[in-house]
């Protein structure tokens, strides 16, 4: 009882799914999170939509057969259209939930989720995000892009646009407040800054600062990350304290599957990669 597995940024691989449902039946798991990036990769409309109704609605039927909780949220590679569809076939399954901007009680343990992430040079913008009121926005690769019904809305100047918008950190204080912090679960998307978690291949650090500081300042039992695939790769770090909180970035491997086994009252983690069957 209390074991839990934490997959971040499947990116619509279906073996890596079925492989993730597998693993936590193995191991006696009551819980399975996963921290977005859930759909197939790139700005694909259909593909995406087709993947959530032809795939994950099964899929997390699975998890409600096995008695297992799902709780998931779609992050900056899911395009936001669809997040009405995802919505739908999580509520299908009682033990299934979308955790994005939402708190989830299980026992003594709230898990609160946020799929927005710091601003990045990708064009796809449905999620992205100043990091604080003065932030330096990085170079972008075009003109910014949001999803639409089969399109998309063209966003010229993005930077005027993103400071209209809340920042991650204004995002990230108005989330539903946890009944006691000190066991809280927080599934963040984006990683934050000054710990290794956030190390992309060839040594730059994107991590949010003001996650960092929302984390510090508030001190909850546990925050789950990805986003940066390469990271630990690159760091050799999965997982990190701040204060009490520990933060972990599991990253995701190109090859096998990498996951966290993890439990809350013995707070003990591991991360492994499993090869491909
Ligand atoms: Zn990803």
């Amino acid at each position: 009882m209390g074991t839990f597995v934490f997959v971040t940024d499947l990116h619509g691989s279906r073996w890596k799914y079925e492989r993730t449902l597998a693993l936590a039946k193995e191991r006696g798991a009551s819980l399975v999170i996963n921290g977005g990036d859930m759909l197939p990769h790139g700005r694909l409309h259909e593909e995406q939509a087709r993947f959530i109704r032809e795939f994950l609605d099964e899929h997390f039927a699975g998890y409600q057969a096995s008695g297992i909780r799902h709780l998931g949220l779609t992050a900056n590679d899911d395009l936001r259209v669809h997040d009405p569809l995802f919505e739908a076939a999580c509520a299908k399954y009682p033990l299934v939930e979308n955790i994005a901007k939402r708190r989830v009680e299980i026992g003594p343990h709230d898990y609160i989720g946020m799929n927005l992430v710091t601003d990045f040079p990708f064009r796809l913008k449905d999620r992205a995000r100043m990091d604080v009121r003065d932030f330096t926005f990085p170079p972008q690769f075009g003109d910014g892009i949001l999803s639409l019904p089969g399109g998309w809305e063209e966003i010229p100047d993005w930077p005027a646009y993103a400071r209209a918008l809340p920042t991650i950190e204004e995002e990230l204080f108005s989330l539903p407040a946890p009944r006691d912090p000190g066991r809280a679960v927080y599934v963040i998307h984006g990683p934050p800054a000054r710990l290794g978690l956030d190390v992309c291949r060839g040594g730059m650090e994107v991590g949010s600062f003001s996650t960092f500081r929302f984390i510090e300042s508030l001190q909850p039992l546990l925050t789950l990350h990805g986003h940066i695939h390469e990271s630990p790769d690159e760091s050799g770090v999965w997982l990190a304290k701040v204060g009490r909180t520990v933060c972990i970035q599991p990253g995701q491997s190109s090859s096998g599957l990498t996951v966290v086994v993890g439990d809350l009252e013995s707070m003990r983690f591991e991360q492994m990669v499993i090869a491909a069957d």
